[in-house]
């Protein structure tokens, strides 16, 4: 039963990842459809998103007070007419057609500035005084006013495709009276998980079984990544069940697979797949955990089908090796079939609570907890018993990175983490 020998190609962390980021550019996105804007946030915009209309569509009023002629402030305290007042939404008629020197016309926030005036002076600057204003406090040409247009101007590129929208995206397309927006279908992403020992969480699982997280942690996060996953059924550790089961997984847009792609005698996922033509990019990457994540390609009908092979990942078992494989590797790639631009990993830098001592020669993602607000955030490594341990990784908010070559980090260092 034990695997034919396989060619090993095992890069640095930051080599596997621009072997995704590669393969994630050639891929393009599939099918569009259309939703609605109380729906679209996550998505990813199909279509640009224009301005219809200057933004803001006039000179807008950012405070409430009294819109003036700059010039008429140069001696203060000064006294100035009021000959109108102008709220948010005004009608045309109701707004003074010309400020003239010595006018001002009281103005709310939101309202548009009337012709003639180039600053509005705050409210609480001012005293009024029957149809009089004194104002105590000057202000430059243009202070406290966004002119027509600055924001974009009407037929400007708002959102282009390929951005996952976020909260702010939602109110610039709702600012464009977009009330429905084209979205990339979200792309099918079989899990398949892989081991004799690996039984659902419905059922009750026998002394020396072991119940299937991997396939929810993994569902979870593809959903967050912007894809639906299709969980299949656990496959045996053994060629032919396990053969079938990748090949179903090969009809989806992106196969996730756990398990069974170490060094053990069962470990069969790397030979069916090379039996079945597979193309690999790489077999292992320096880190922990996740050291045996494996990258490839494969159709279903053999090398010849190249042009229509599926991206796979083989993620390593280990529950917190699988999660951490996914956001550094699959998410790439799933991202890019799902249209969007694949997003760079985010690094923050903290300072370090307490003293890390490591090997060298892997780069490390340890599961961290990040505390302390403002100016006294830190980080410190969860205690752990490895990439198996789920409920230390629950208990983490964050990795903390280390790099291959760091064996000391003293406590006080600013080292970077990623968000969890
Ligand atoms: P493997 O990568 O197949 O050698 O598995 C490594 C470790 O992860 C073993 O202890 C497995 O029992 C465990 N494991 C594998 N798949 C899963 C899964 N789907 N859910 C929870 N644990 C798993
Ligand atoms: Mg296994």
């Amino acid at each position: 039963m034990s695997a034919p020998p396989l060619n090993s190609i095992v890069l640095s962390f930051e080599d596997a990842r621009r072997v995704v980021e590669e393969q994630a550019a050639l891929v393009s996105a599939g099918a569009v459809e259309s939703v609605d804007l109380l729906a679209a946030a996550g998505r990813v915009l199909a279509e640009p998103v224009l301005a219809d209309r200057d933004l803001p569509p006039f000179p807008r009023s950012t405070r409430d007070g009294y819109a003036v002629r700059s010039t008429d402030l140069s001696q203060l305290p000064t006294t100035l007419d009021v000959i109108g007042e102008i709220k948010a939404g005004a009608n045309l008629e109701q707004i003074p057609p010309n400020v003239g020197t010595g006018q001002t016309v009281s103005i709310m926030t939101g309202a548009p500035v009337p012709a003639g005036a180039d600053a509005v002076v705050m409210v609480e600057y001012t005293s009024l005084r029957g149809k009089q204003v004194e104002v105590t406090r000057s202000v430059v040409p243009g202070e406290n006013i966004v002119p027509r247009g600055a924001e974009a101007r009407e037929g400007a590129l708002l959102l282009d495709r390929g951005v996952g929208l976020n909260v702010a995206d939602i109110a610039l397309a709702a600012s464009a009276g977009k009330s429905r927006l084209q979205v990339y279908k979200r792309p099918r992403v079989a899990v398949l998980t892989t081991g004799d020992e690996i039984v659902d969480i419905d059922a009750k699982p026998g002394p020396t079984q072991i119940r299937n997280s991997n396939s929810y942690s993994l569902a979870a996060q593809i959903q967050h990544a912007g894809g639906e996953p299709v969980l299949l059924p656990v496959a045996p550790d053994e060629l032919q069940g396990l053969r079938h089961l990748i090949e179903e997984g090969l009809k989806f847009d992106l196969l996730l697979m756990t398990g069974g792609v170490s060094m053990g005698r069962y470990d069969l996922v790397e030979q069916v797949l090379s039996e079945m033509g597979a193309k690999f990019f790489f077999t292992g990457a320096k880190l922990q955990p996740g050291r045996p994540v494996v990258f490839g390609q494969c159709s279903v009908g053999g090398p010849a089908r190249e042009r229509l092979a599926t991206y796979f990942f083989g993620l390593p078992g280990n529950p917190v090796s699988t999660m951490v494989t996914f956001e550094l590797f699959a998410r790439p790639m799933l991202e890019a079939l799902s249209g969007k631009v694949p997003s760079k990993l985010i690094f923050l830098h903290v300072r370090l609570k307490k003293e890390i001592r490591i090997k060298t020669g892997l780069t490390r993602f340890l599961p961290a907890v990040l505390s302390g607000e403002f100016e006294h955030s830190e980080v410190e490594l969860v205690t752990w018993q490895g990439s198996g341990d789920v409920a230390a990784t629950a208990r983490a908010n964050c990795y903390a990175v280390i790099p291959p070559n760091r064996e000391n980090i003293p406590a006080g260092e600013w080292i970077p983490v990623m968000l969890l």
